[in-house]
């Protein structure tokens, strides 16, 4: 039996960025949607030859989108929220837009007529978003789309018979939300799937033979009823749809214990993800039906390295030799990836060797199948070069670092543990720094104004010279280091002017880290990132932001705080490498930061703040996984922080505020001082640390960042008041939400001074 090649989904966004530039010169009027679905569809043509020509034998359709796919998929089943006002015919690309950012207006939040944007929120535990379905009681759906029949046919006149894709109903409606009271969402499916039947009988009299039906909440902690909701779903889908099989496609993780269901399902395919969860593999295979057509995992959908062919070959040989039908293909969709490594002509020729983008993984894949069908003579010469790449990448030099690896390997409790508590720490901070009652600060940037992103620019295409460049930068610090005594805020910061990012400003500076400069890849709609690679032992060469943090603090004798990114942040928001676990990397990230919080207190600085943005975003889908990484997030946390001195205060800042489940492990990181997000709750989300007696220091954010609006004084008093019945007025620290980096100047300036002025009036 030949084992083929399948790609579960392909990047969307174009080599060079096409997609980015066609949606917003639509957006802003430029052009006109035909010119954009032009490109969209020139788009779709380019990924399907590229797919064929580099060996894919089953390539997907519909996994192209001009948004998001569960966005597509709400369009398909006709499930537009009403505040859309959708005349219920078909979903036209005004509507769907209008879902995806809101209409009438661009702001995030304001008082302006017009439909927000639905919600957004995190695609499993990528850093990809996508818009959260919203679901009445009396919700219904009809077919509203025909993207995915349109899309079957344009490859097919191209000459290409696609597997579409589509999201399966069950996960559909789990990552959906109720809305209108509570009721369990799975309730909808018998209204729901009618809809699935109909558009998969009109996908196989277009002539498709196979669709993928990903299904990827198979590999979380599954509610009461998802069994039966699985069983049932399939099982109609099965029987409804006669011409069309399934490839039912779970990625991200084990099945764990919702194998026996998955196993269970009458449908003609399974793919299981065998990067995140190898060891599924002798279970898959030993429980499935032997006709089962079994989609094996085996490339990293979700990261940047070349994959060991060798090894994968060892594994997949004796399923193929014991007579089972299998396919190749990535652990899950190739969207996570950036797409082609040639066009990193820059990068460092070591570390591009050891790199495989989406392009260069459908060619291991080809490669992998020719092995087994042909022998693995048939294609010796590009095995050897493989396993020459693996071994070249385990013994360089540039990624081991033997110093690094000793101090990361030393169990020393110590180092995660402060000399004294807080209730210690905290009179000895108080008589170092003196602070009024609510003490005012920010969260460190202030706005990257269109000169800032200039000058950047200019430096970076050698227009302006470092000397010049710094000087402008030492401008810009002085002037809102003067303006933040004059709004009289009681810890100033150096504005953050220096900083691209604050995870690529580190990463730059570190050892170990690589950067591309086109492998982008989508976080949501048109905003694509670009993460750092993490390829090699992590040390810090040489201090990293102390002199800035000097400087600034050489214009004020108000305390400057010293600003830096955690560790957990910075591991969560980079490609890691996989030679090694998570947790020892971020070990060793830490130990790099913790460098820098000793020179900054050798330096002077009497506050320190570590952001941890991405903590709670880094949790493992499975509940039963979070405590190990809590563990080791929070000792990674603590590693970096706790160098310092009892009268140096720590804070960190996190831009949410869900904390119930893990609050434990937030007190465990022992910080004096954290920021949170709660001004759009009015404080509520507080009442988990007040039932938790949270010992240290909080600021709650009484300024909503994420909005142009300028909040008034007597509403951000209104705010702390309320704060303080949940937490002693000892407790609080008054700043916004966030950094200001994203804001205007004439925003921030009346909101810093309401703020300030809503701080006196709470110590009057
Ligand atoms: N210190 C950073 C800033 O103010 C924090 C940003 C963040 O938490 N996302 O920009
Ligand atoms: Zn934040």
């Amino acid at each position: 039996m030949t084992v083929s090649v399948a790609t579960l989904g392909f990047p969307r966004i174009g080599a060079r960025r096409e997609l980015k530039i066609a949606l917003e010169n639509y957006w802003s009027g430029k052009s006109d949607a035909a010119t954009l679905l032009a490109t969209a569809r020139d788009l779709r043509a380019a990924a399907w030859a590229r797919q064929r020509d580099l060996g894919a034998d089953i390539i997907p359709s519909n996994d192209f989108s001009l948004y998001d796919h569960v966005l597509d998929t709400t369009a398909m089943v006709g499930a537009v929220p009403a505040i859309y006002e959708w005349d219920g015919d078909k979903v036209d690309i005004t509507t769907y837009f209008a879902m995806a950012r809101g209409n009438g207006h661009q702001h995030d939040t304001c008082n302006c007529a017009g439909a927000p944007a639905a919600e957004m929120t995190k695609w499993f535990d990528t850093n990809y978003h996508y818009l959260v379905p919203e679901f009445t009681p009396d919700q219904t759906f009809r077919l509203a789309s025909g993207k995915i029949v349109d899309e079957y046919l344009e490859a097919r006149k191209l000459g290409i018979d696609t597997r579409p894709v589509l999201l399966g109903p069950v996960s559909y409606l789990l990552l959906g939300k109720a809305r209108g009271g509570a009721f369990n969402v799975l309730t909808l499916l018998p209204r729901l799937l009618p809809v699935y039947v109909e558009v998969l009988n009109t996908l196989a009299a277009a002539g498709a033979t196979w669709v993928q039906i990903d299904e990827p909440c198979l590999v979380l902690d599954l509610p009461d009823g998802a069994d039966d909701a699985y069983a049932r779903a399939y099982a109609e889908l099965i029987r409804d749809v006669p011409a069309i099989r399934f490839m039912l496609t779970t990625y991200f993780g084990a099945l764990g214990d919702n194998l026996a269901t998955a196993l269970g399902l009458p449908v003609h395919g399974l793919h299981v993800d065998l990067v995140r969860a190898p060891e599924q593999l002798a279970d898959v295979v030993a429980g499935a039906r032997p006709d089962l057509v079994l989609s094996l995992g085996v490339l990293d959908g979700r990261n940047v390295w070349k994959a060991d062919l060798n090894a994968i070959l060892d594994r997949v040989e004796p399923i193929v030799a014991a007579g089972r039908k299998v396919i190749l293909a990535p652990s899950c969709s190739l969207l996570h990836t950036p797409i082609d490594l040639e066009r990193e002509t820059e990068l460092d020729a070591d570390i591009r060797s050891w790199l495989a983008f989406a392009v260069q993984k459908v060619a291991e894949l080809a490669v992998l199948a020719r092995a087994l069908n042909n022998g693995r003579d048939s294609v010796r010469q590009v095995l050897d070069a493989s396993s020459a790449a693996v071994a070249s990448r385990r013994t360089s030099p540039r990624i081991n670092n033997p110093a690094v690896q000793a101090r990361a390997a030393k169990a020393d409790a110590t180092l995660a543990r402060r000399a004294s508590p807080f209730s210690q720490r905290r009179p000895r901070q108080q008589a170092r720094l003196r602070l009024p009652a609510y003490p005012t600060t920010t969260i460190g940037s202030f706005p990257q104004t269109p000169e800032i992103r200039k000058a950047r620019a200019a430096h970076a295409r050698g227009a302006l010279s470092t000397e010049a460049y710094n000087t402008f930068l030492r401008e810009q610090t002085a002037r809102v280091v003067k303006w933040q005594e004059e709004v009289a805020l009681d810890v100033l910061v150096h504005g953050e002017f220096e900083r691209n990012d604050m995870v690529q400003y580190f990463g730059e500076q570190l050892a170990g880290f690589a950067f591309t400069r086109h492998a982008w890849v989508q976080s949501y709609g048109s905003r694509y990132v670009r993460p750092p690679i993490i390829y090699g032992d992590v040390s810090r060469p040489k201090p990293m932001t102390v002199e800035w943090w000097r400087y600034a603090q050489s214009l004020t004798s108000r305390p400057m705080k010293g600003m830096l990114t955690g560790p957990v942040t910075i591991l969560n928001w980079s490609f890691v490498r996989d030679d090694q676990p998570r947790n020892v990397t971020c070990r060793q990230i830490a130990f790099a930061i913790r460098d820098e919080v000793v020179d900054l207190e050798k330096a002077g600085a009497a506050i320190i703040q570590i952001d941890e943005a991405a903590l709670r975003e880094g949790l493992p889908l499975r509940h039963r996984d979070w405590q190990h990484y809590l563990d080791w997030a929070v000792e990674s946390f603590r590693i970096a922080a706790w160098g310092v001195a009892d009268a140096t205060q720590i804070h960190t800042h996190m831009c949410y505020s869900e904390f119930n489940d893990i609050i434990a492990a937030i007190a465990a990181m022992d910080a004096d001082v954290i920021s949170i997000e709660t001004a759009r709750s009015r404080m509520e989300l507080l009442e988990v640390f007040a039932d938790y007696h949270y010992p240290a220091e909080i600021g709650p954010g009484v300024y909503d960042i994420h909005s142009p609006r300028i909040p008034t004084v007597q509403e951000m008093v209104e705010l702390l008041k309320l704060a303080t019945e949940r937490l002693s007025a000892d407790q609080l620290w008054v700043n916004p939400d966030c950094g200001l980096k994203t804001r205007k100047w004439e925003e921030v300036r009346p909101a810093i001074e309401n703020m300030v002025a809503a701080a006196r009036t709470m110590r009057d």
